[in-house]
């Protein structure tokens, strides 16, 4: 039987038919293009780069962005594509996030005229890749205590230090790189190729493993003066965070495609699997499972579609990105356990997508924020106290 995803509530009433167009325009590609070899991929810890292209063909990259060969979709739309990508695979999602989110965006957001002409189309089409690079090996959840830094040497600048946990990094063209300018937070653009740059891979993941993560290490690179994001000057870390929140947003829709493999899947499986002489889908303690899936997949589909309805008409604040983004990756996260359960022993195999979901979803609970640090920003937000430190 096709895949049909999960509406429960008649969500698909509150879309608009552009937006279902999008999504099953996606959902179909991801079932024909992703599917049928993410296993494999995961398996042997390669990226499927072939599919950057498509991405790009179809319009995925940078999707909510106008202008510079970008779709220019509504942010439901780019939700929905998140969401179907997901459901492929987190690396295949988070390829897509890094891409349009997080090096897209800011280039569009705080680049100059000749930085988004000469970046932006190629991005938009998949033929160059970008890469985001905060996180340092001393400084995940506290961006700030960055090392990371850049000298004014009168005609260029003069790069020094070191980025971990980058997505998409060794395969990059362009490395968004945020690193201290006379004490400050500014976003640079490091090319591939630049003397003293260099972008080893990270090997040994047991999470995410179609999707490159690598580190980054600027060994006094001489950086053109035009190579920083002139519109970061003055933002500090709200630079990066502005890109962190649009990433996030397509996480909670993101969570809820891998969540809604798992449904799927376990719900299937428990139709055809027999013990005692009948299906197990027969056995109270079983259809309990499942309706807990349901209703976890629902209530995390009104937050994402009522949280990019608010990003649409821009009354979105942060702290709810914050509270989609940790509920729906948490809600995944437990699914893709649930699911492991349903299937037995069966469960632990690739021939299934639930481990490789499940293991996937560790990475994406604690990257972009960690689940506690946005319940930190909850905490804030309810209490005017500020407990992060
Ligand atoms: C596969 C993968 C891909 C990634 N891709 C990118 C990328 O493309 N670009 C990029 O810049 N980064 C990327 N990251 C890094 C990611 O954003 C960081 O891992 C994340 O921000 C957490 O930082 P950390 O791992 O250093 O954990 P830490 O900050 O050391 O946190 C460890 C634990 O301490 C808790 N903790 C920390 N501070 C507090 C506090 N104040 N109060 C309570 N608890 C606290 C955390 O919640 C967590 O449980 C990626 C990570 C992974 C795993």
């Amino acid at each position: 039987m096709a895949y049909e995803g999960v509406d429960f509530y008649n969500i698909d009433e509150l879309l608009t038919d552009e937006e279902v167009a999008i999504r099953d325009a996606v959902r179909g590609w991801v079932e024909d293009r992703v599917i049928p070899i993410i296993e494999e991929h995961a398996q042997a810890g390669t990226f499927p780069k072939h599919l950057a292209k498509e991405m790009g063909e179809m319009g995925l990259l940078g999707a909510n962005l106008e202008g510079y060969g970008c779709p220019g979709l509504n942010n439901v739309s780019y939700g929905l594509i998140c969401q179907e990508l997901e459901r492929g695979d987190s690396g295949i999602r988070s390829f897509a996030s890094v891409q349009g989110s997080l090096v897209m965006f800011p280039i569009h957001a705080y680049g100059s005229e000749e930085q988004k002409n000469k970046w932006l189309p190629r991005l938009a089409a998949g033929e160059a890749i970008g890469c985001f690079g905060l996180t340092e090996p001393d400084h995940g959840s506290n961006p700030g205590g960055m090392i990371t830094k850049a000298e004014d040497k009168g005609d260029h600048y003069l790069l020094n230090g070191a980025k971990m946990w980058i997505t998409n990094g060794t395969l990059a063209d362009v490395a968004v790189v945020w690193a201290k300018l006379d004490g400050k937070v500014h976003g640079f653009l490091v090319e591939r190729g630049m003397e003293g740059f260099s972008a080893p891979e990270m090997k040994g993941k047991y999470s995410l493993r179609a999707s490159v993560t690598s580190e980054l290490v600027f060994d006094n690179v001489k950086l053109p003066k035009e190579n920083l994001l002139p519109g970061t000057v003055g933002l500090g870390l709200k630079g990066p965070l502005s890109c962190l929140n649009n990433a996030r947003y397509g996480i909670a829709w993101g969570a809820l495609g891998a969540a809604q493999a798992c449904f799927d899947s376990a719900k299937n499986y428990a139709l055809e699997r027999d013990q005692f002489g009948a299906p197990i889908a027969r056995f109270q303690l079983v259809q309990n499972k499942l309706a807990w899936m349901l209703r976890e997949i629902t209530k995390g589909q009104l937050l994402a579609w009522r949280l990019g309805r608010m990003k649409d008409a821009g009354t979105m604040k942060h702290q709810q990105v914050s509270l989609a983004k940790m509920n729906n990756v948490d809600i995944a996260i437990q699914i893709a356990r649930v699911a492991r359960d349903i299937h037995g022993a069966n469960g632990i195999l690739g021939e299934y997508p639930i481990m490789r979901h499940a293991m996937n979803l560790e990475s994406v609970f604690t990257y972009e924020g960690t689940h506690d640090i946005h319940n930190l920003v909850l905490g804030q937000w309810i209490t005017g106290i500020q407990a992060f430190q």
